[in-house]
């Protein structure tokens, strides 16, 4: 091995998969080096399953290809060829030297080497910055493992100059405290808030992916570190004071208290916003539609109260529908455990009441019940057949729909008929 040495733990062992075992054995075969490398050497080693086994590798990209049956281009101008194993492709990326991020993901140019250090060497952070081979042993030239002990995100090499390279990497660290419960060790912590003004370089989506990423960790309360950083004043301004002083303990206990749901955890976020400032919001972060639907309805719904019997049952299913239904309580019970959290009072009637919504919920929709215009037993066509037109077809329907959500057993042909006649009768 060129001058990548090896890593103090020799005892250290991770468990490789067989199929990437049999990838790093070939490529070792035909007289390269090859390793897994970054988040997967990371999260097995905090006892934590990965999600990707990333490869990286002294071979360039066509020994790759030539050295495997079926391989895909996913990224040969920077070094990757995606190798087909069953269903499942892995990545494998020559040892490199990166230029600037301008895209904060893809480096604008890079060069291959054949030395594993200087691939490391280009990494965030100490604890993405290790590699592991079952021959080698693991490779930890910048005391990953300590950090990892320490639960701390540390820049490999000078805080400033690897900023400078990549703003992205400021909300990555951000990211990375979130999703494993770390902090930042001060001297990067020092240089995000020096340095927070260039997140403006980064494109909004970039910045939303991050953003969204680490609200849906176990630990979203570490958002408030984009605050504490400056960060937030630069990206999003308006979401600042959600962790002022009076706030602040507000926002963190309501965004621990939802479930990891991405319109969930940002009506959190955005609690103290109208829906149309929240929407604003959204777009400028370039959030997707749906998303900005659910999170409007989320918070023009903070204090719905469905009434205790079927009828506001059904009234509020016609209304919000479902799926929307589900989100609004799923919020409204944050928001309960966050008043209990933060006052130490149980939460009174909330639980009974919600227990009381659930079971009607379940009678009127295991009924069948009409919650919908399309559940009415009369249609736009039998209004028209009965002399109507126009947008008083749309109105009648409407006035059918309520009611029936009143009272649903009067959803026969016969009896909406009798109703619309009487209706018009007396209009004319
Ligand atoms: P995740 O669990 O989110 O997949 P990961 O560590 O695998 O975490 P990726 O974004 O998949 O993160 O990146 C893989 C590896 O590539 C990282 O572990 C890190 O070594 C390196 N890396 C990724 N993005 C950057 C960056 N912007 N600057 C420097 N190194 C990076
Ligand atoms: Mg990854």
């Amino acid at each position: 091995m060129s001058d990548s040495g090896r890593g103090s733990a020799a005892e250290f062992t991770i468990h490789v998969p067989a199929d990437v075992r049999r990838i790093l054995e070939t490529i070792e075969d035909a007289g390269y080096e090859a390793f897994v490398v970054g988040g997967c050497v990371r999260d097995c080693a905090l006892g934590l399953p990965p999600h990707d086994w990333d490869i990286t590798t002294s071979a360039l990209p066509l020994d790759i290809k030539r050295l495997f049956y079926r391989t895909v281009d996913t990224g040969i101008k920077h070094g990757t060829v995606t190798v087909m194993s069953g269903n499942h492709g892995y990545e494998v990326t020559t040892y490199r030297i990166d230029g600037t991020y301008a895209d904060g993901r893809h480096p604008d140019r890079v060069e291959f080497t054949d030395r594993l250090s200087e691939d490391l060497k280009r990494r965030d952070f100490t604890i993405n910055a290790m590699a592991y081979s079952d021959s080698r042993g693991l490779v930890d030239l910048f005391g990953g493992r300590e950090d990892l002990a320490r639960k701390v995100v540390r820049c490999v090499g000078i805080p400033y100059e690897r900023f400078g390279e990549d703003a992205l990497r400021m909300m990555r660290a951000i990211r990375f405290c979130a999703q494993l419960g770390f902090s930042i060790d001060e001297d990067t912590y020092r240089a995000i808030t020096d340095l927070a003004g260039n997140i403006r370089l980064v494109s909004m989506e970039r910045v939303q992916a991050e953003l969204t990423k680490t609200l849906l960790t176990p630990n979203p309360a570490r958002i408030s570190l984009y605050a504490e950083t400056g960060l937030f004043r630069q990206i999003l301004p308006e979401i600042d004071s959600a962790f002022d002083l009076c706030r602040r303990e507000k926002t963190v206990r309501l965004l621990e208290s939802l479930p990891p749901e991405k319109s969930l955890r940002y009506a959190g976020l955005l609690y103290f916003e109208t829906p149309e400032e929240a929407e604003r919001t959204l777009r400028r972060l370039k959030m997707d539609n749906q998303t900005i639907r659910d999170v409007k309805t989320i918070l023009s719904a903070r204090n719905l109260r469905i009434g205790e019997n079927e009828a506001d049952v059904r009234a509020a299913i016609h209304t919000y529908g479902l799926d929307s239904l589900k989100l609004i309580a799923a919020f409204d019970d944050g928001m309960t455990a966050a008043k209990e959290k933060i006052t130490g009072f149980p939460p009174g009637r909330h639980r009974a009441h919600r227990l009381a919504i659930d079971r009607l919920m379940n009678t009127v929709i295991s009924r069948h019940d009409p919650v919908n215009i399309r559940d009415l037993d009369i249609t736009g066509e039998d209004l028209m057949a009965m002399g109507m037109q126009g947008r008083a077809i749309g109105e009648m329907l409407d006035r059918l729909m309520a009611l029936v959500i009143e009272k649903p057993e009067l959803n026969t042909k016969e009896s909406l008929k009798g109703y619309v006649s009487r209706m018009l009768g007396h209009l004319q």
